[in-house]
């Protein structure tokens, strides 16, 4: 033994301070223990005072430590010792925790020794407490940060071939605590293919040339799940021989499966910002820089390479007038007075205006100051733009709306108004205020209102989209306003309505205006039909657009609608057709009419018109030709008496001739007639006794034959004198007819005729040939009497028209009717002159007198029963 060691030894025994000395300082707690009394024991102060008591405090020392004792450790401890016990090599060596008097942990490494009696059995122990608590503190929070960390350690032995893993390891692993692995299993748990291979790879290359690894790599655990660790390891060598390799696992897999999502959100992100062209930004406040991405260039319109930096592009691209702005806003953004969210404009190189969106996060540090400002830029200008042409549009629609000269309105779906223009308000009169206490239909005419609701309705039910119909409203004065109202609705992008546009025309002007048209044209047809000429209008399809009554009845129509729209191919023969359609064609085509242009229609049943036509071109305001007027006077009748004119002067010239033939012949008659009488006279005074009675009648029918001869001639000169010019003169009938009655007396009472005479006029005559036509008419009423009753004459007169008419009625043997035409004849006669003597000139005679007053005569009889002279003396003019 070591001499001081002995030394020391026999002071011990000698000495107890040096004892105590030891016991105090050397150790963090002493204790001894009776194995045979168990409640016995000895502890010393260091301990307690190592767990924080007062060692003078402490009495029950076994009791007080029992319960300053970790429970679970006590049951180890108990464990250990009865082991110990039972076999003296099993060592009592235990670190122990206890609870130090302010709570914390404190833990002790607990060593003892058995003391035995001369038996062996152990009757007291003795052990030792050393503070380990800031070792176990350090283990304990290693511990816990590699399983916090998630990093395990591992450990080969190449020499023994021992692997060692620690708990994270396992857990790692998934592996049960108890699991032992060996270096094939723990290379196998490396995820086949690259993960095994690097490994392996890089455990070959650590252990020949010393180079230590640090992998990411898969593992597949014990369940069979994929995680990915950080594995880093590196070799020991002794002597150039490798012993060892050990290293960490750290289960990264959230982090590599962060990164990885991370890396697919990165893509997302950049495929979103592809494709929504978004730029983004970033600037360093701290250190003053600005980075952009591309999308910011080809946001700016301009190229990377182009500008020095970052911040010269940005200065270059905004528009002037935003720049300071927008500096502002960035300011403001990291002084966090307002969030930077901003509109602002850039200019192309081009000179092309963009409108660019910007919003930016800001990252502050922990004084809350901006050191980072993130953001991304967007292109709105084509929503700027359709902002705009929206707005401008709604502005357009508001001057419309304001300015219009017509009324318009908004109207909800309960058919209130929302809004009206002036024009509206113009029209009707109310205010606006005063209109929305009315609806929709309070404005219309009660005679138009059922017709307005049904539109409405079918409107509101969605059956229609517009309406448009005239109508009436009643203004606020009370007068009947004329409109056109036309109603819209506006749907939303749903296809519900939300309002209708309703707009008013003011119409009663045109309204007037149109029944002044009605009117005029009204007046017009009038006028034409009464014109005594054929009117017509034709458009410049040459169709008949307008016509008159006298051309209608021309056309033989009687509905004016069967011959509006038509042409004269649709009325007329083809040939008269072509031939109107080519003048009138040429009227339109030079613009100039034609006057009194002389035409034969030949209808298609023969008969024949003629006319004479103007066309004359009608003109609108500027001199453009629309149509043609058509005046065409139908000459027929000239042309008919014109012709008959012809012929009479034909027969007036003959007769002419007749009557001096007449009258040269009856004048150089008379004179061998006169001779004739003369002899026979003469024959008569101076030989008659000379004669038989057979020649005295033979001389008897010649001075009788002279006689008749005589009147005959009489007659025939009467006659053709009547054709001789003569003066009219003012005749008193009633005197001329008082001279007839005279010379007629004998015959009368001869007869026993009764003449009876009205009151007559008096009038514009020739005086001799008047007198001989009542004489010629009232000896023809004696003569033809009937042989049964005595003659009764009756003479009147009456007035008409240019004249009179006069009447002379008998009621003598009448005439035939079919012989009452011929009786105006010359020498026409209808009986014998035996019967009733006469040469058959007196009613010529009479017929020649009345045309020569301008009159006519005529005579109505009935045979047996008397006849009526009538004629006419028209001298009046
Ligand atoms: P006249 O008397 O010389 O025969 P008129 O010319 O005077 O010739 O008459 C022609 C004919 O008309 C007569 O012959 C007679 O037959 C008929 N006539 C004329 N007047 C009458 C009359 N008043 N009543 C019946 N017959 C008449």
């Amino acid at each position: 033994m070591n001499k001081l060691k002995q030394e020391l030894y026999n002071l011990l025994e000698s000495e107890t301070t040096i004892f105590d000395f030891v016991q105090e300082t050397s150790l963090d707690g002493l204790w001894y223990w009776n194995l045979e009394n168990p409640e016995e024991g000895w502890i010393n102060d260091k301990f307690w005072i190592t767990l924080g008591y007062d060692p003078s405090d402490m009495v029950g020392e076994v009791n007080t430590w029992l319960e300053l004792i970790n429970p679970d450790d006590l049951i180890l401890a108990k464990q250990n010792f009865e082991k110990h016990i039972a076999n003296p090599k099993h060592s009592i060596e235990q670190t122990i925790r206890y609870t130090h008097k302010n709570g914390s942990l404190v833990w002790l490494k607990i060593k003892g020794m058995t003391i035995r009696n001369e038996q062996g059995v152990p009757v007291r122990m003795l052990g030792v407490h050393i503070n380990v608590t800031e070792e176990k503190r350090i283990e304990v929070l290693l511990a816990d940060t590699n399983r916090v960390a998630k990093v395990g350690s591992w450990e080969v032995d190449l020499i023994t071939n021992k692997v060692f893993w620690s708990t994270v390891t396992r857990v790692i692993h998934e592996v049960e605590s108890d699991f032992v692995p060996d270096v094939a299993t723990g290379i196998n748990f490396y995820k086949e293919g690259e993960s095994r291979e690097t490994i392996t790879q890089c455990i070959e290359k650590a252990m020949t040339t010393g180079e230590p690894w640090d992998v990411e790599l898969q593992l597949v655990t014990a369940k069979g799940n994929e995680v990915w660790v950080r594995a880093v390891g590196e070799a020991e060598f002794f002597e150039g021989q490798c012993i060892r390799l050990f290293g960490v696992f750290q289960d990264i897999d959230e982090r590599v499966t962060a990164t990885i999502e991370h890396t697919k959100t990165l893509e997302r992100l950049t495929l979103a910002t592809d494709a929504a062209q978004i730029g983004i930004w970033d600037y360093d406040v701290v250190n003053n820089n600005l980075i952009w991405d591309d999308h910011m260039y080809q946001l700016y319109g301009i190229k990377k390479t182009d500008f020095q930096g970052v911040y010269e592009a940005w200065t270059a691209g905004v528009h002037p007038d935003d720049m300071e702005r927008g500096n502002k806003e960035i300011e403001m953004a990291l002084a966090d007075k307002k969030p930077f969210n901003t509109e602002f404009r850039v200019v192309w190189p081009s000179g092309e205006v963009k409108h660019i969106r910007a919003i930016a996060t800001v990252k502050r540090n922990a004084a809350g100051e901006g050191v980072r400002i993130t953001g991304v830029n967007w292109d709105i200008t084509s929503r700027r733009e359709s902002e705009n042409q929206l707005r401008e549009s709604e502005e357009r629609f508001r001057q419309m709306f304001e300015n219009a000269p017509i009324g318009i309105g908004l109207v909800d779906t309960k058919g209130k108004w929302m809004k009206v223009n002036d024009s509206f308000l113009k029209m009707s009169g109310y205010t606006f205020e005063e209109l929305q206490a009315g609806e929709f239909h309070s404005l219309t005419h009660p005679d138009d209102l059922e017709k307005s609701l049904y539109y409405a309705k079918e409107i509101n039910k969605g059956n229609l989209e517009k309406y448009q119909f005239e109508l009436r409203y009643i203004n606020k004065k009370g007068k009947t306003v004329w409109v056109i109202l036309a109603v819209s609705s506006v749907k939303n992008k749903d296809g519900k309505t939300i309002y209708y546009v309703v707009q008013v025309i003011d119409i009663s002007e045109k309204k007037k205006a149109e029944d002044l048209i009605v009117k005029e044209r009204a007046f017009l047809q009038t006028l034409i039909d009464n014109l005594p000429v054929n009117v017509f209008v034709k458009d410049l399809e040459l169709r008949k657009t307008l016509l008159n009554r006298k051309e209608l009845e021309f056309l033989g129509i009687t509905d004016i609608t069967d011959v509006i729209g038509k042409s004269d191919h649709d009325l007329y023969p083809k040939a008269i057709a072509d031939m109107t359609k080519a003048e009138e064609l040429e009227v339109i085509n030079s613009g100039e009419g034609f006057v009194d242009k002389e035409a034969l229609i030949i209808k298609e049943n023969g008969e024949k018109s003629w006319f004479l036509t103007s066309k004359i071109p009608l003109k609108d305001a500027d001199g453009n030709v629309t149509g043609i007027l058509g005046i065409s006077y139908n000459i027929t009748k000239h042309k008919l008496a014109e012709e008959k004119l012809r012929q009479f002067s034909i027969l007036k010239s003959k007769s002419k001739e007749m009557e001096q033939f007449a009258y040269v012949a009856s004048h150089d008659l008379r004179e061998p007639l006169l001779t004739i009488r003369g002899y026979t006279e003469l024959l008569q005074e101076d030989f008659s006794e000379n004669l038989d009675k057979d020649g005295q009648q033979i001389l008897g029918y010649i001075q009788n034959a002279v006689n008749r001869m005589d009147a005959l001639i009489h007659g025939l000169l009467d006659y053709s004198r009547l054709s001789q010019v003569k003066q009219l003169q003012t005749v008193n009938l009633s005197q001329v007819l008082k001279d007839v009655e005279e010379d007629l007396t004998a015959v009368m009472k001869n007869s026993n005729a009764i003449l009876c005479i009205d009151e007559l006029p008096q009038l514009l005559a020739y005086p001799l040939e008047i007198k001989l036509l009542f004489q010629n008419l009232i000896s023809n009423a004696i003569k033809f009497k009937n042989l049964e009753k005595s003659p009764e004459i009756h003479v009147s007169s009456r007035k008409v028209e240019k004249g009179w008419e006069f009447s002379v009625k008998d009621n003598g043997i009448g005439i035939e009717k079919r012989n009452i035409k011929k009786i105006f004849n010359i020498f026409s006669r209808l009986h014998s002159k035996d019967l009733y003597p006469g040469t058959g000139i007196g009613l010529a005679n009479c017929k020649k007198i009345v045309e020569l007053h301008n009159g006519t005569i005529w005579v109505e009889s009935t045979p047996e029963k008397g006849s009526t002279f009538y004629f006419t003396i028209l001298t009046d003019i």
